[in-house]
């Protein structure tokens, strides 16, 4: 097969560029189809490269014009050029300069990667390999240059032209419509971090005083006409700017910072060095178009990307390999800002309900990988839940396991040693051995080793002795390319919790002073002395280690913990845990007494007399039962979507009747008085509200459809409406059709706003939805080339909707399967996302797995696929090994 021949790309075959580039000036001439780039490079041999090496320069659909070297034009046999790259065989030996000029097409770019437009406006994404879309390059990103870029371009075609760094000069070209902006950034930085910008935008600015008194101006550049809806994307810009200085003693270093929103965008968003560049999703926000979620991510995003200055930027990666260096640091950076400023407890129960959904379900898949990967065919398919969720849970249980002190120690010290440098995990972990005097290597295995471990714990309680003793085991499944596995340095945060709630009074001499047992044997024991009456052992306090724990203790000891844990997270898991026994009994038929689920109810019942008030957006949580996915999770073989759907919905219809005056009184008092604020505590309110609702609805579907038709007319906020137009889709009928009709009608010109409406009717879990979907495909705003509606639509149907995704008759499947091959030959990176929701299919009972597996071969079959959707059919189709 064709996919089998793709290049692997091995961590051991690393070694240094054979030359280097230590300065860059780039003139581009914006064009919509004959963009002209010229790049002068000043480059030399590199002293750790290998004496005799062609210079051997990547390109990606490039075409050349002309090559010179030290100002002279090369002739056609000094050097080879395809669209692939460039090749001089006898490169000087001395410092020398390259001059090179290539044309593009950004209108044709449907990749979106290198320089392409958007709505008019040209925009760059070059992380990981799309600068050699623009020029042939030493593209890889240890190679760090210092960048001056002129942008030239119709006035009227592009009014606004920004570059890396600060602004130079610009003006009028003589004698034609055109103008220019020369940018300078003065900080080195691999390719990767290049970008430009041209187009006609609207613009809100703002200025910042830094710890040391630089100032700085911070711009937004949007859709002219949407420039209020960026207003809370700079707060957060400010806020994160303000955190990172606090925290990480971290400071911004040059004198503008800009972020451009996008509306044809691949990821997220794009840490380029003083130019980020944004998914639109990302940054707009108002109450009338956003939902409390969406301004969340925002501040995440916008925090992540800045964060990124430092941890990414000043500090980057040797190679792609060390991804997650940047990006998993980057994570855990972005999810402490998030704790600080709104609830911790409810953020860390939200960061690992992610975790779990995405992470552990890519561990327990056939694309398993390490948080570090040995090796790739194609590295755009490692922007993975593994790379950053376990990255960022890496860093977290490091600084569990040395402490805050020495882990802002450790974090100073790396910035003052890497700084300017492109570094690897190995220099990082050096930085925290170095300042503690621990030895890391144990702890290092993380990012080595793949697979979720499974802790197994058993408790005792010796009333006699009063001792209360544990027994942990750990281990951990094969996954591809790693049969054997070894134990794990895991910090088990832990704590001892009395029936009626007063304070343990036993005590662990293994347990240190901040309540932490680091598990690094296969199998351990530790007891607590002193321990007066049987406790419930409370552990991984706070999700300490990213593992999966088997607890041989019944509900009702368990539900001790919602009642009484000081450990906001383990209260909610305990909740969790009684919920997932049953839903997973009843998905797969085993007995559950009706005893059993009354006592679930009368616990989460008494737990809103309680708490519920105290933090709406806790009890949100507590309320809410784990998803149909996570529930397949959990069974992980044999999986039937369909029984799980019924147990699901049983389940909630239970838990509504039961609570149905406590949610009845939620929903009543919770309403929103005064102007909409995004703040957490307005939010999380909210969420109680529309959580209380969901469930009523649940109950009673005649109650919920009059009160969500109600709330939906009157809603002053998306989050409101859109929670009633959620609880509506799943009451079939008139109602919920003019529902649809109306809100589609109401927000015909707001894209964004329109993916929700598509995500809604495409997480229908009926037998209708497919069809629904296919004609949702032919509506104006969908666009089968822009990554956001191609997400919400028919990404949401793959990752939302289990019950009609994974059909017994397997059409779910077979359309994906069309899908990706139609996207592939525009977009091969998103193509190949969509096709990672097959990575469950192992887990389905047969019938389902064979079309799957039908499905996957459909799509490996075809000829001339991208190296993004090869990479990923052939694994999810490789024998796993050990299975
Ligand atoms: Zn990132």
């Amino acid at each position: 097969m064709r996919i089998d021949t793709n290049p692997i790309v091995r961590l051991e075959d690393y070694r240094p560029s054979d030359f280097l580039i230590d300065s860059v000036e780039l003139d581009v001439r914006l064009h919509p189809t004959e963009t002209r780039v010229i790049a002068t490079l000043a480059m030399r041999p590199n002293p750790e490269g290998r004496p005799d090496a062609p210079l051997a320069l990547d390109g990606d659909e490039l075409n050349l014009k002309s090559v010179a070297l030290n100002g002279r034009t090369l002739a056609g046999e000094e050097f080879e050029a395809s669209p692939q790259a460039l090749t001089i065989a006898q490169a000087p030996r001395q410092p020398f300069t390259l001059t090179i000029e290539t044309e593009i097409n950004p209108t044709t770019n449907t990749k979106l990667m290198g320089l392409y437009r958007s709505s008019g406006n040209y925009c760059t994404q070059c992380e990981a390999e799309g600068f050699r879309r623009i020029t042939y390059f030493l593209d890889r990103p240890d190679v760090l240059s210092v960048y001056t870029t002129r942008i030239e371009a119709e006035g009227d075609d592009a009014p606004v032209l920004l570059g890396n760094g600060n602004p130079v000069e610009s003006g009028t070209v003589d004698g034609s419509d055109r103008h220019y902006a020369v940018w300078h950034d003065p900080h080195p930085k691999p390719s990767y971090l290049f970008a430009l910008v041209g187009g006609r935008l609207g613009r809100i600015a703002k200025n910042f005083t830094t710890m040391s008194g630089r100032e700085v101006e911070l711009a937004i550049y949007v859709e002219p006409g949407k420039e209020d809806r960026a207003d809370y994307a700079l707060d957060a810009l400010e806020r994160s700017m303000r955190w990172d200085e606090r925290v990480f003693g971290r400071e911004y270093d040059l004198d503008v910072f800009n972020i451009v929103a996008v509306s044809d965008f691949n990821m997220g968003a794009m840490e380029n060095k003083g130019l980020n560049i944004f998914n639109d999703k990302y940054v707009l926000a108002s109450p009338e178009t956003a939902t409390d979620m969406d301004y969340a991510h925002i501040e995440a995003i916008i925090a992540h990307e800045y964060f990124h200055n430092w941890t990414g930027n000043r500090v980057t990666c040797r190679d792609w390999f060390q991804l997650c260096l940047k990006e998993g640091l980057t994570v855990f950076r972005d999810q402490e800002f998030s704790s600080d400023e709104r609830s911790r407890p409810v953020h860390r129960i939200a960061e690992v309900k992610t975790l779990r959904a995405r992470q552990f379900l890519e561990d327990s898949s056939p694309l398993a990988h390490p948080v570090r990967p040995t090796q790739y065919r194609e590295i755009n398919n490692f922007y993975t839940a593994t790379v950053y969720e376990k990255g960022a849970e890496i860093v977290r249980m490091l600084k569990t396991i040395i402490g805050d002190e020495d882990f802002r120690r450790g974090m100073d010290l790396y910035f003052d040693r890497c700084d300017g440098t492109a570094a690897t995990v190995e220099d990082f972990l050096r930085a925290f051995a170095d300042v503690t005097g621990r030895d890391l290597s144990h702890f290092a295995r993380w990012y080595e080793q793949s697979g979720t471990p499974r802790v197994k714990v058993k408790g005792r309680y010796d009333p006699d002795a009063q001792t209360y003793r544990l027994d942990l085991a750990q281990s951990t499944s094969p996954t591809p390319g790693q049969v054997k596995k070894d134990a794990m340095a895991i910090p088990v945060a832990l704590g001892l919790v009395m029936h009626d709630g007063s304070p343990s009074n036993g005590t662990c001499d293994r347990v240190d002073s901040r309540g932490v047992f680091l598990l690094d044997k296969p199998e351990d024991s530790i007891a607590f002395t002193g321990v007066t009456s049987l406790p419930v052992p409370s552990l991984f306090r706070g999700f300490s280690a990213p593992v999966k724990v088997s607890l041989d203790l019944p509900n009702e000891e368990l539900l001790v913990l919602l009642r009484h844990d000081m450990d906001a997270f383990n209260r909610w898991q305990a909740a969790q845990t009684v919920a997932m026994r049953l839903l997973a009994a009843l998905s797969t038929g085993a007995e559950v007494s009706d005893a059993e689920i009354d006592a679930f109810s009368a616990a989460l019942a008494s737990f809103m007399d309680r708490d519920a008030c105290e933090d709406p957006a806790f009890a949100a949580l507590v309320v809410t039962l784990p998803s149909e996915a996570d529930i397949a999770q959990e069974i992980g073989r044999d999986v039937n979507p369909d029984t799980i759907h019924r147990a699901r919905s049983e389940m909630r219809r239970r838990i509504g009747l039961s609570c149905a005056n406590h949610l009845r009184r939620f929903y009543e008092s919770l309403t929103d008085t005064g102007p909409y604020s995004p703040d957490a505590a307005s939010a999380g309110r909210r969420s109680l509200r529309n959580a209380s609702l969901d469930l009523l609805a649940a109950a009673d579907p005649g109650v919920g459809e009059a009160l969500a038709v109600q709330q939906l007319e009157s809603a002053v906020n998306m989050t409101d409406r859109l929670a009633s137009l959620s609880v509506l889709t799943t009451l079939p009928g008139e109602a919920r059709e003019k529902a649809i009709a109306r809100f589609g009608e109401r927000y015909r010109n707001e894209p964004l706003v329109l993916d929700k409406w598509f995500t809604l009717q495409a997480a229908i879990p009926e037998n209708g939805t497919l069809e629904r979907i296919k004609g949702l495909m032919q509506h104006p705003a969908f666009s089968i080339a822009n990554p956001n509606r191609v997400r919400a639509l028919i990404g949401s149907f793959a990752m939302l909707n289990q019950v009609q995704f994974n059909r017994a008759d397997g059409a779910g499947y077979r359309f994906l399967a069309s899908i990706v091959l139609r996207t592939d030959e525009l977009n091969p990176q998103l193509a190949a996302r969509l096709l990672t929701a097959f990575s469950t299919w192992r887990m389905m009972e047969n019938t389902r797995r064979s079309h799957a597996e039908e499905a996957l071969r459909s799509i490996a079959q075809k000829p001339n696929l991208s190296r993004d959707v090869g990479d990923i059919v052939s694994r999810s189709l490789e024998e796993s090994q050990g299975k």
